[in-house]
């Protein structure tokens, strides 16, 4: 049987994952569970799956929890040490599906275990692309890509020689507010920006796809997975959300990856590699579509994307300080104390701020220095939403 921990159980990826292992519980033992604040379902699905270990995030949810599993069998542990923990526990494939930089210190941990990480959570490579990269070399451990657009690039590249490859083009739907005019986004409200047209997917990555920092998120996990140049990756608006990335050769051939939008297949080719195996997702009828659009992103619209590009050029700890900036202006957009656009400014001030004041930004990728870098950024959000307040 193989041993399966998911962390991020209970989030949207976390669920796609149960839902393809309960096709086939028999083939798994399921080593840890993990979840933050939604303690039934975590409980529900470590008692059905029989996990070796359940934990929350959040330690004053212990005795929440330890009730729900009480008579099970089931270990419960909280906090982001016992993450940590659950991570070092032998599995032989791990999802990492936490949301933000809280799912880096477990997957790395995860990595230096020797499992293979499928990797959704994005903000892994971003904060610490080479720190992960050299921890999983270190120890001979694997990360397959979930992201849908890294799985379609990684599934385009099996057989291929990267010398041959001139680009790498991830596509986006444009999120919410793709039709919106430009002059309206100012306005737009978090019910507004919570709805995707085409993905099923958590609050926060959708938010964040229609301001298209999930896409600038994955524009620098492009980078970091594939160890390509900034200028040989591109973005392009795809508003069906069918082709999920093209990789264009240098003999001028483009191989596009295809399919219904349903993260079930790219967590499943990553459960299931190097075998492809029969996956419950809807089949292309691309006569009934009828036609795909393809639509150059506007930087104005979508600031985020020059930011990422800002980023990369920048190197150094700039994936950790603007993916927690990211998430802070996030937190206040949510909140409803700052408006939609304000996000990408205020990251852009933090970005220019860490510049100006902080070497922190060059200092060596470690993850306490990411930790501390993480922390600073996300006071200086704060603090730049008490100033606008006041
Ligand atoms: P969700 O918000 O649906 O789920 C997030 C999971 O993380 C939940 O289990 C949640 O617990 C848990 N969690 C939240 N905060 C913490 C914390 N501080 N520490 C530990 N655990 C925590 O997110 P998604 O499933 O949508 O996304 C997960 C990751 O996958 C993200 O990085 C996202 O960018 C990436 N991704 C998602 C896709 C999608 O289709 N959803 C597609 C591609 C990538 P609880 O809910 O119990 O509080």
């Amino acid at each position: 049987m193989r041993k399966i921990s998911i962390f991020g159980a209970t989030g949207s990826i976390g669920q796609n994952t149960i839902d393809l292992i309960n096709r086939n519980p028999e083939a798994y033992d399921i080593v840890a569970l993990t979840g933050g604040a939604n303690i039934e379902r975590l409980a529900q699905d470590a008692r059905r799956l029989n996990a070796g270990i359940a934990v929350t995030a959040h330690e004053d949810k212990l005795d929440d929890l330890r009730a729900a599993l009480d008579g099970s069998g089931v270990e419960v542990a909280a906090g982001a040490t016992a993450l940590i923990e659950a991570a070092a526990r032998k599995s032989d494939w791990v999802m990492s599906a936490i949301v933000g930089a809280a799912g880096l210190p477990p997957g790395l941990e995860a990595l230096k275990q020797g499992a293979t990480l499928a990797l959704a959570n994005k903000e892994t490579l971003v904060c610490a692309g080479s720190l992960v990269m050299q921890t999983a070399q270190n120890h001979n451990a694997r990360l397959l890509p979930v992201d849908s657009e890294h799985s379609a690039v990684f599934q385009a590249l099996v057989g291929e020689d990267m010398a041959t490859v001139e680009r790498i083009v991830i596509t986006a739907s444009g999120g919410a507010f793709r039709d919106w005019p430009i002059a309206d986004l100012a306005g737009a409200t978090v019910e507004q920006a919570s709805s995707h047209p085409n993905w099923n997917m958590g609050q926060r990555i959708t938010i964040d796809s229609a301001s298209m920092f999930n896409k600038a998120l994955e524009v620098i996990e492009t980078k970091e997975f594939f160890g390509v140049s900034p200028d040989q990756i591109e973005v392009v608006v795809h508003p069906e959300s069918i082709v999920h990335a093209l990789v264009g050769f240098d003999d001028g051939a483009v191989m596009a990856h295809m399919g219904a939008p349903d993260m079930r297949h790219a967590i499943g080719y990553a459960l299931h590699w190097p075998d492809r195996r029969h996956l419950p997702v809807d089949r292309l009828n691309l006569a009934k579509l009828g036609q795909l659009r393809f639509i150059e992103p506007d930087e104005t619209r979508y600031p985020a994307l020059s930011l990422a590009r800002q980023v990369m050029e920048r190197g150094g700890l700039a994936g950790a300080v603007f993916n927690a900036a990211k998430e802070r202006a996030l937190d206040h957009f949510i909140a409803r104390h700052i408006g939609f656009l304000a996000m990408a400014d205020m990251v852009a001030a933090v970005l220019d701020r860490f510049d100006a004041e902080n070497g922190l930004i060059d200092a060596p990728m470690t993850l306490d220095n990411i930790q501390q870098t993480d922390h600073l950024a996300r006071k200086w959000v704060d603090e730049a939403v008490t100033q606008r307040a006041g």
